[in-house]
């Protein structure tokens, strides 16, 4: 198979690929009811190690608590769970997911009998955008579909169901020969992508939409904040970003698990500063990848080794 995965992690159970199935009346697939997680591992002198794992796991437990979900697994079962399926199959790098989600007992709209059913699958994964986007930036546009408000649905953590949003914005983008969307909150705003967080550069000071604009808590926002004021840099995080100011950005890029660091250089067809990766994006993006790859000791605590 194509995401040559051999082993997948069931309800406490490994088993093969083919014999990871549900039934097709499985609340989770009839009505989003669903969370989960990406995360990468990184292949580093000391083995694989997996990039701010606890953030991960403790994000999955949170995004539960809204629809009072409840994980039949401890968090170290997960973690040696995830560990073991990496050695299994003995990936020196990977993407990681998780899912937890109502199984099959009834469909009514309300799972209070639903069991909660909990799956993990590791494979690997190159660069999400392509490995040219990271180097060359990517061209996206903005979307004319709108973010879910937060007030509709919790869009701070990260429930299966968002994703059709998600969907319908990339792939009017990739209908018109972008790469990926930007896209806007019921205010207008700039949100985020459809799986990445948004990073404005202007003036030598970096922006980045504040949690209250609907967008995801991001691992990877919160990583690139903290890398860029260690940095020396300004990182204004509880800002609004109005559409105009994507057009004037100096630079802009994406963050994401899968994304990583991936620098924007067109908005609808509007070359952002000079059409090509910032300085700024190169600098961060350059030690993020230090940083993951462990070329560094820094930030050794964000690390969780197989
Ligand atoms: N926003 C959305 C909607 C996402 O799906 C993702 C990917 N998880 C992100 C932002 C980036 O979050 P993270 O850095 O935690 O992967």
């Amino acid at each position: 198979d194509e995401m040559d995965v051999d082993t997948i992690w069931m309800d406490g159970e490994f088993v093969d690929w083919d014999d990871a199935q549900i039934h097709v009346l499985t609340h989770g697939m009839h009505y989003g009811t669903g969370v989960f997680e990406g995360a990468r591992c990184y292949d580093t002198e000391n083995g694989p190690a997996i990039f701010r794992w606890e953030e991960h796991v403790d994000r999955l437990f949170d995004s539960c608590l809204p629809y009072e979900m409840e994980i039949d697994h401890s968090r170290e079962e997960l973690t040696e769970a995830t560990k073991e399926l990496i050695t299994r199959q003995e990936l020196p790098s990977c993407y990681i997911r998780p899912l937890v989600y109502y199984g099959y007992n009834s469909l009514g709209v309300s799972p209070s009998d639903c069991p909660t059913r909990t799956m993990i699958a590791v494979w690997p994964w190159g660069a999400y955008l392509g490995e040219d986007a990271l180097e060359n930036g990517i061209d996206v546009m903005v979307s004319s579909w709108r973010k879910h408000a937060s007030s509709q649905i919790p869009t701070n953590v990260k429930t299966t169901g968002l994703y059709v949003n998600s969907l319908l914005a990339g792939e009017e983008a990739r209908r018109n020969g972008c790469a990926e969307a930007i896209v806007l909150n019921k205010e207008g705003n700039v949100a985020e992508g459809p799986g990445e967080n948004i990073f404005l550069v202007r003036d030598g000071e970096i922006f980045t939409p504040g949690l209250s604009e609907s967008i995801l808590d991001g691992i990877t926002r919160n990583s690139v904040i903290r890398i860029a004021r260690d940095l020396g840099y300004t990182v204004n995080d509880t800002v609004s970003i109005s559409r105009g100011e994507l057009y004037t950005a100096d630079e802009l890029f994406f963050t994401g698990s899968a994304a990583e660091v991936t620098p924007i250089k067109q908005v609808d067809n509007v070359a952002i500063g000079n059409g090509s990766r910032g300085p700024i994006t190169e600098e961060i993006q350059q030690k993020f990848f230090d940083v993951v790859e462990r070329r560094t000791d820094e930030y050794e605590e964000w690390f969780e080794y197989v």
